[in-house]
């Protein structure tokens, strides 16, 4: 049995004893070594670098720079060559960034884009250390240049996953439209807005008319390539300026933020002008055999004593008045109507 504890009998024991018995070129390299570490320095992959603090000339840099950036050692004379060697939207932020610590005496590290010489760039991290003379007073600057390109595609491709998902999370799939969830945030914040601006605020609910038998007719399949139709002439009506959601099955909805009644009647009556010429066939329809929707419309100036859903749920309450009346119109209650109902439906 071997004793674990005694050296003799250790691995370490083994190392100690190889130890003592080497010779002096297989010892870590000392101060007469600077060769080995010169080549240390240059096979590795990180570009180590010097800057005099006195000239902020480079003292060094190592020769992978010109494989990496196509710039040769000698073409890199003050900190000048490095900062102009930047992008020019990375460049005041990290050279700023850089003086600031450097002056401070921090070590610190940059991330940025260098400029290749054939007009490319490529992602760096300079990690830099600030050397001190026995006064305390900056000396130099010493650092390696680590390349980060592949990292950054990885983020940059993580960061654009990200956005994908967000925009699923937020979107209907079928039509492209906000999906419910967005709906919902959409018209929390426009009302907040409204009740802090004293603006007015509409809404504008969208049901297209039997779609039903459109769907026994044609089949779902059609009946989703419809969807996909309504949603897109619903959101050239809705342009840039209002919010346009798939509000559940064949409904949906608009959100008109700092939008006053006749205003929202005149996007809702383009709504129903654009359908009408997008002329899609619909043999079970009175309309014309065409496929077309009725709209509800409402107009608020938001107070904190107004509930939001009592507002959404008039606007439907329009929307059923739209089917009521005969379908393939519009129903509307003015500001001072909804003012009073919301109210109303509040208090109730
Ligand atoms: P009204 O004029 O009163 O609005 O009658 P309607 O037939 O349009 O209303 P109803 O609510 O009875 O029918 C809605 C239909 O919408 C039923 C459902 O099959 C269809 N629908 C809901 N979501 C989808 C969908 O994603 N794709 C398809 N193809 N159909 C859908
Ligand atoms: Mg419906
Ligand atoms: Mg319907």
């Amino acid at each position: 049995m071997t004793d674990p504890v005694h050296p003799e009998s250790s691995l370490q024991a083994a190392f100690l004893r190889h130890d003592a018995t080497l010779a002096p070129s297989n010892r870590m390299p000392g101060d007469d070594d600077s060769a080995v570490y010169r080549t240390l320095l240059e096979s590795t992959k990180a570009i180590p670098w010097k800057i005099d603090w006195a000239t902020m000339e480079f003292a060094y840099i190592g020769p992978q720079i010109e494989a990496l950036l196509g710039w040769a050692p000698s073409t890199w004379k003050t900190v000048n060559d490095w900062a102009e060697r930047m992008h020019p939207d990375d460049r005041e932020a990290v050279v700023n960034f850089c003086v600031a610590q450097s002056k401070a005496g921090t070590d610190h590290e940059a991330d940025y884009r260098a400029l290749t010489r054939d007009g490319g760039y490529v992602w760096l991290r300079d990690v830099v250390h600030v050397v001190r003379n026995d006064n305390g007073d900056v000396e130099a600057l010493i650092g390696f240049m680590f390349d980060i390109s592949e990292r950054k595609r990885t983020e940059e491709k993580l960061a654009q996953l990200q956005r994908e998902l967000e925009h699923l999370s937020f979107h209907d799939s079928l039509t492209g439209a906000g999906n419910r969830r967005m709906f919902d945030d959409v018209i929390e914040r426009a009302w907040s807005a409204a009740l802090e601006s004293g603006n007015a605020l509409s809404l504008i609910m969208v049901d297209i008319d039997f779609f039903k038998s459109y769907n026994d007719y044609y089949g779902h399949l059609q009946g989703d390539a419809c969807l996909q139709r309504v949603a897109r002439v619903l959101g050239e009506a809705a342009g840039r300026d209002h919010f346009l959601g798939r509000f559940g099955g064949e409904e949906f909805v608009l959100v008109l933020a700092d939008t006053e009644a006749h205003a929202a009647v005149n996007v809702a009556e383009r709504c129903r002008t654009l359908i009408a010429e997008e002329a899609i066939a619909h043999v079970r329809s009175p309309h014309q055999q065409r496929v077309t929707a009725s709209f509800g419309v409402g107009t608020i100036v938001p107070t904190s004593r107004m509930d939001r859903t009592a507002f959404i749920n008039l606007v439907d309450a329009q929307l059923y008045h739209a089917k009521e009346n005969g379908r393939n119109r519009i129903a509307a209650v003015d500001r001072a109507g909804m003012q009073g109902e919301a109210f109303k439906s509040h208090s109730r």
